[in-house]
């Protein structure tokens, strides 16, 4: 049965060929949860990951971490931003998950077929002439994705607010064959 409110359907048993054609994508995801939760039992787990990992990686779309990594539920952290870049809100993460959280090891994650490859940092110099207001940010683009995960590497090791930084690894996913290639760190 589906139930028309507004401009929004929703059903009691949703399924992915029960979308009305005026619904947006987050109406599918939320029809997605409720799926999702009619079949989710509590794991009874709490907040500290599992394998005491957390895994700074870029938001690529073509990027599932869990599929590609083996992780499970309540294994890991994932941060993930454009680039997968150690900014200082990723070192923020960071240092809530050694010090509040437990975890240990920090793996690191760019992949081949960047979007930032094909940015400048004329990106925020556009952006000023447009809005007036130079970001605060910066893009971080890069040409060299190997540099690019050393450069990673390096900011989480010379952290004074990281606990842990005797397991940090950094890899370069390829987006056409699965496969991780591992970032020599000198
Ligand atoms: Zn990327």
């Amino acid at each position: 049965m589906t139930i028309t409110v507004g401009t929004m359907s929703t059903s009691a048993h949703p399924s992915a060929d029960v979308i009305a054609a005026d619904s947006t994508v987050t109406d599918r995801l939320v029809q997605a949860n409720e799926q999702y939760a009619a079949a989710f039992t509590d794991p009874g787990m709490d907040a500290r990951p599992v394998l005491g990992v957390a895994v700074v990686a870029c938001m690529d779309a073509r990027l599932d971490l869990h599929a590609a990594l083996g992780l499970e539920l309540g294994d890991c952290h994932t941060i993930r931003n454009a680039g997968g870049v150690v900014t200082d809100d990723v070192i923020r993460s960071l240092t809530i998950s050694q010090r509040a959280l437990g975890t240990r090891s920090v793996v690191l994650i760019h992949h081949t077929g960047c979007g930032l490859e094909s940015l400048t940092e004329e990106f925020r110099h556009e952006l000023e002439m447009e809005v007036g207001q130079r970001p605060a940010w910066a893009v971080e683009a890069f040409r060299d994705v190997d540099q690019d995960v050393r450069q990673s590497m390096q900011r989480v090791r010379t952290s004074p607010f990281l606990l842990h930084k005797g397991d940090v690894r950094g890899f370069v996913f390829d987006v056409t064959t699965g496969l991780l290639r591992e970032i020599d760190p000198t």
